[in-house]
């Protein structure tokens, strides 16, 4: 029978990035809202110690291995921030616009303009699992004054990828996969997980 992977994020997007992958090792990723399980709270400073908790959540609730990730935008020149608070940088309710108007404005006239994207994926095969498979992944851009393209989402628009002379925002679908955190962090855990098993 497929196994099961219960995903700690309702995120159609995360879920089709996940599933992709997960059914090469044969495993369904399920979302938790399909499974009655509610939201976990992400108190804490780090991606890693966030996602080890939404994990640790959605696999007591089901029963089932747990994956979960956290991502944000972390900018040197602003100490790291807005780090784990990317999604709510600017405050409730929730605004990508207003999170980067808001950044823009931090960083003017500064001359270090680095930024870069950050995921942290754990899976955890049970709720008391001493061993959790964690994986991370970094993008590292700059970020502009002035938004362009109309693809992706969050900071996107404003994050140029020096590689590709192009935003995040301008990239097609594959093209981020390829060199984003979340890819990234995606294909490790994978490894990982080929090396152990559920
Ligand atoms: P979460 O991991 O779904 O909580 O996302 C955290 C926040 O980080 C998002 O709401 C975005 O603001 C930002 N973020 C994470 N990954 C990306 C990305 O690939 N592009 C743009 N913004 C991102």
């Amino acid at each position: 029978m497929m196994k099961r992977i219960v995903l700690a994020s309702n995120n159609a997007g995360k879920l089709k990035e996940f599933s992709r992958l997960f059914a090469q090792l044969d495993i369904q990723i399920v979302p938790q809202g399909e499974l009655g399980v509610t939201e976990a709270e992400e108190p804490f400073d780090t991606f890693v110690e966030n996602a080890l908790t939404k994990a640790r959540h959605a696999s007591r609730a089901t029963g089932l291995p747990a994956l979960a990730d956290d991502s944000g935008i972390c900018v040197p020149a602003l100490g790291g921030a807005p780090g784990v608070y990317s999604a709510r940088f600017a405050g409730e309710p929730k605004s990508d616009a207003r999170n980067n108007e808001k950044l823009v404005t931090e960083l003017s006239g500064k001359q270090d303009r680095r930024a870069w994207y950050y995921a942290a994926l754990v899976l955890v095969r049970h709720a008391d699992d001493p061993q959790p498979l964690i994986a991370d992944g970094i993008l590292i851009g700059e970020v502009l004054d002035a938004p362009r393209g109309d693809g992706g989402f969050g900071y996107d628009p404003y994050f140029l990828v020096p590689q590709f002379g192009k935003t995040a925002a301008e990239l097609d679908p594959d093209e981020k996969a390829a060199i984003s955190h979340r890819g990234k962090a995606l294909r490790a855990l994978l490894e990982k997980l080929k090396e152990t098993g559920l």
